[in-house]
């Protein structure tokens, strides 16, 4: 080491005139090059944007792959989160598709303040989702059957219900139930939303109300969980179907498994609040892969639904 610093000492001349001036350009081509070479890497093979890394299995998976294959990994079958529109497209039979509702916004009624206002949160999600709400509601064909469908979106504020999912939601139920039509509801999400507070909450009564009156039409309602279905929504619409299924691995419950642990005091078993645990204990009815869902709709819809209502229908 001393030697090293020492012979540097007798340079001198170098280390006393400051490095400003650029060295020159001659000499040092085929030294300037090697970095371009160095900087050749690997991720000029690997553009970004084009492959995802899945979190269960950490394989990389190609997009489109991923994207033909209804957003399921490839290798370990790891279901990601599947947008509203997608969803609907991949249930629904093309062009069949009307929307309700389709610019009902969110309103900031108690001017809610938290870390951030509930108004800049909306525009916030409203620009970087193109969704207006956490739920796009409709009449479609699955298969052969007319029926409502609501899909729930987990990218608008954690999929939350407020008063327009639970408005929509009630709307679409009323108008299956007034049009004879059996009703399908996709969720997905973190519970009610509490920038409204109590309006949030009075969802969960309004919507299981208009189901009840649905049912009493003996009209069937199947309620599809998926990845996660939380809190007030798994409490109220989500709960209560007349079939309720379930995608692989979506995490099911009512409060977090942390604030139960600490509720209870003890320990929690083995894949608390997932699907698989949940169908063990009666919970849900099935669990259906993604790609299986449609056609498993069809066929529950079709022993669920008289011949005389197919008939009359179609
Ligand atoms: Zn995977």
């Amino acid at each position: 080491m001393s030697t090293t610093s020492f012979t540097k000492r007798t340079l001198g001349l170098e280390t006393a005139e400051p490095a400003v001036t650029p060295p020159p350009a001659t000499n040092n081509t085929t030294f300037a090059k090697k970095p371009k070479l160095a900087s050749k890497s690997r991720k000029r093979d690997i553009p970004e944007g084009l492959w995802t890394k899945c979190p269960k299995c950490s394989s990389m998976v190609f997009d489109k792959e991923l994207d033909e294959n209804l957003k399921v990994c490839t290798h370990c079958q790891y279901h990601f989160p599947l947008g509203a529109r997608e969803r609907i497209t991949s249930l629904v039979e093309p062009s069949t598709f009307e929307e309700m509702d389709a610019d009902m916004t969110s309103v900031d009624i108690l001017s809610f303040t938290g870390t951030g206002s509930y108004k800049s949160k909306l525009d916030k999600y409203l620009k970087s989702t193109g969704l207006k709400d956490a739920v796009i509601t409709g009449i479609g064909k699955i298969g052969e059957h007319q029926v409502g469908l609501g899909v729930m979106d987990f990218s608008f504020l954690g999929g939350s219900m407020g008063s327009v999912v639970g408005e929509k939601l009630t709307r679409m139920i009323e108008q299956s139930t007034k049009r004879g039509l059996p009703a399908v509801i996709v969720s997905t999400s973190g519970g009610a939303r509490m920038y409204e507070g109590m309006f949030s909450l009075m969802q969960m009564a309004k919507t299981c109300g208009a189901l009840a009156y649905h049912a009493t039409a003996r009209l069937p309602y199947i309620s599809v969980l998926t990845d996660p279905t939380t809190a007030g929504v798994m409490a109220s619409y989500a709960s209560v179907g007349d079939l309720i299924i379930a995608e692989p691995g979506a995490m099911i419950g009512f409060a977090g498994p942390r604030v139960i642990k600490d509720t209870t005091q003890s320990e929690l078993p083995p894949g608390f609040q997932t699907a698989e645990f949940l169908l063990d204990h009666g919970l849900i009815d099935a669990i259906v892969p993604r790609k299986e869902l449609k056609a498993r709709l069809v066929s529950y819809l079709t022993f669920l639904t008289p011949r005389a209502k197919q008939s009359a229908a179609a």
